[in-house]
């Protein structure tokens, strides 16, 4: 069974988070503080963290930072407002995605399944080698692209984005790769604004498919779509 551990300092907030949890047949632990909760992933049985922002002793991106440091174990943010919003897709923080408060128990458990899915990809994709469905199809005369026989409905960047990630699918590129080769030179977006669309992207292949992140994030190197598609 795999356990996540819950480091919120709310406890109505918390209850709700570890009773879904619960609910879905994974085990939970509730740190109420940032540095017992930091202990605790030390202690290397913890399979995601889900981290609340507003603690007590420390605040959830320095927590999160220190769990960098000491683990690659996936972590969810729990965040109450907008500008906190920014900085967890702005700054290279380490987190694997946020929910935001007020947060739905089922859409909170959504993500954590699909990160902890996306964790196992290494496995899973030998089980899957052998299917020749594909499931993504990008029609460039069209700027169209179809998931599951769907059109995603994409924006001039975001057709851009995933047509460059589609043309070799499993390889990483790099934010400067991406700027690159999807904005123009004269433009003065930061890295953010790759991250931003590859978060809206991510959200429209979630509403077709809510159990599956089609690009994989490689932590301090960049972005690669997923080569079973
Ligand atoms: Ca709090």
């Amino acid at each position: 069974m795999k356990t996540i551990l819950v480091i919120e300092d709310e406890q109505s907030i918390a209850d709700t988070v570890v009773h879904s949890i619960e609910r879905e047949g994974y085990a939970a632990v509730w740190c109420e503080r940032g540095l017992p909760g930091l202990e605790r992933v030390k202690a290397g049985d913890c399979a995601l963290v889900v981290l609340d922002i507003g603690l007590p002793d420390i605040s959830g991106f320095e927590l999160c930072k220190a769990i960098r440091a000491v683990s690659g174990v996936p972590v969810i943010f729990l965040t109450a407002r907008d500008d906190e919003i920014d900085k967890i897709v702005g700054l290279e923080i380490g987190a694997d995605d946020y929910v935001t408060k007020p947060f739905s128990p089922r859409e909170l458990v959504a993500r954590i399944k699909t990160v902890l899915r996306r964790m196992e990809l290494p496995a899973e994709r030998k089980t899957k080698e052998g299917s020749s469905h594909q499931r993504l199809v990008i029609d460039p005369a069209k700027l169209q692209a179809l998931f599951d026989g769907r059109k995603l409905e994409l924006t001039r960047y975001e057709f851009n984005l995933l047509s460059l990630l589609a043309s070799h699918p499993g390889h990483v590129y790099t934010r400067e790769a991406i700027m690159d080769a999807v904005w123009s030179s004269d433009s003065d977006s930061f890295d953010r604004t790759v991250d931003a669309h590859v978060k809206s992207l991510r959200a429209k292949f979630r509403e077709i498919d809510g159990s599956l992140d089609p690009i994989l994030t490689h932590r301090g190197m960049g972005y690669a779509l997923r080569d079973d598609l």
